[in-house]
């Protein structure tokens, strides 16, 4: 094994073997579903499409989205292919919005996730002598579970300490040397918030060097700001349970994000026609399960917004590329006709010194017309100087000069914004 990847095989693999591989995968898995799933079956009879009318990839074409309503409309069972006795776990979203993502695997699905896991966790760095802080929620979600399959199959040891409890995540960080964290990006920060109220300086007194971060959409100037005050190298990990779960993308050293796509075939479509577009062009992530057999999604929506790429790598991988994450389209704001996405307006507030990542949007309803306010907390030391007034000025000019639109921001003190063991609530919605 060439030591910078974990499958050199397929990491390296020339896009045109892969594309073939993909193509042999994505025949099989159709046939498969049409013959094995009532839904699938009666959905492309539906769209007039039988397994034998894919015959390159571009023919993924005739065959219809998958959509989160059907997830929820087929409800907890209705998508899996195989006898539920084949099943060995079963994971799901927190449904907020609604019935919960039910995402069921197979033995062999179980193996798909700990090698794509393993592959983005090597592609940080993550070796065999590294000890991995899992502090992702244990539970049903997806993310803590992705992580552990993964370190484990490296060989790393795994600490299944679970998200809360933070001074003790401190201690178990310091007595146990922990070298990497899995996590919430914002979680990380709150981290680092108690390890310097417990005496400790985040960045010298621990033996972390490897962030693993994700489940929350964050700027390039969390990133930077997460590097900075533990003094690690912070990685992105991009995945849903619709497909399987983290470990859809690896991220290099490059920080590039690498499509594990031979097992998720990625689409790049406009959302609002639904057409494919080229590599380089921003829409809708739409992805296809290759290979997986316990829920098998066929051109699945993700609602998230991306460029694809198709480009060799710096680190030598040639899987292809897709960006960071603007958004989930259902996070896009429209305020004054203008299109916002929080993470526009956290690398604004990140961009001013002397704020910090802590921050909420305020979205104000007042009949069909909405309006956004944010409330920062500055760092201690900046609160300590005083004139906070330019401060928040600061924050509007640079939120107008990226937005094009004036939001109101008003200077909160530190600490006063609620802290998230989890997903961080960047958004809250106020009646007026
Ligand atoms: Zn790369």
């Amino acid at each position: 094994m060439v030591e910078e990847f974990w499958n050199s095989k397929i990491e390296t693999m020339p896009l045109n073997e892969l594309k073939k591989l993909q193509l042999t995968r994505l025949k099989k898995l159709v046939r498969y579903v049409y013959e094995n799933n009532r839904f699938y079956h009666d959905r492309f009879k539906e769209s007039n499409v039988k397994p034998d009318d894919i015959k390159t990839l571009n023919d993924i074409k005739k065959l219809p989205f998958l959509t989160k309503q059907d997830l929820r409309d087929y409800y907890p069972f209705g998508l899996v292919c195989v006898e539920i006795d084949d099943i060995v776990e079963i994971h799901a979203s927190s449904g907020t919005t609604g019935k919960p993502v039910v995402g069921p695997y197979t033995k062999n699905d179980l193996e798909v996730w700990a090698e794509v896991m393993a592959r983005s966790l090597w592609a940080n760095g993550l070796r065999k002598n590294d000890i991995l802080q899992n502090a992702y929620g244990y539970g049903l979600f997806t993310g803590a579970h992705g992580f552990e399959k993964g370190a484990q199959r490296i060989g790393a040891t795994v600490i299944p300490i679970s998200s809360g409890n933070t001074k003790r995540q401190i201690a178990v960080m310091k007595d146990f040397g922990s070298t990497a964290l899995a996590c919430t990006p914002s979680y990380s920060l709150y981290m680092a918030e108690v390890a310097e109220e417990m005496g400790f300086d985040p960045k010298n007194d621990f033996k972390l060097k490897i962030g693993c971060f994700g489940a929350e959409a964050w700027s390039e100037e969390m990133r930077r700001n997460i590097e900075k005050t533990w003094g690690i190298t912070a990685h992105e990990h991009y995945g849903l349970t619709e497909i399987i779960g983290p470990g859809v993308v690896s991220e290099c050293k490059e920080k590039k994000l690498h499509i594990n796509a031979d097992h998720f075939l990625p689409e790049i479509i406009d959302p609002e026609t639904g057409e494919t577009l080229e590599p380089g062009e921003e829409g809708e992530l739409v992805f296809t399960t290759l290979t997986k057999e316990g829920f098998p999604a066929i051109r699945f929506r993700t609602r998230d917004l991306a460029v694809y790429y198709e480009e060799t790598c710096e680190c030598g991988r040639t899987l292809p590329i897709q960006s960071r994450i603007k958004g989930r389209s259902d996070d896009m704001m429209k305020v004054k006709g203008v299109i916002v996405f929080p993470s526009q307006i956290e690398s604004a507030l990140l961009n001013i010194n002397g704020l910090s990542g802590n921050y909420q949007i305020i979205k104000t309803k007042k009949g069909s017309i909405t309006s956004l306010s944010v409330e920062v907390e500055p760092t201690e030391e900046r609160y300590k100087e005083k004139h906070l007034d330019d401060l928040a000025k600061k924050a509007e000019d640079e939120l107008y000069s990226i937005l094009n639109l004036h939001i109101p921001v008003k200077i909160v003190p530190p600490q006063s914004i609620p802290r998230s063991t989890g997903k961080a609530k960047r958004v809250i919605e106020r009646e007026s």
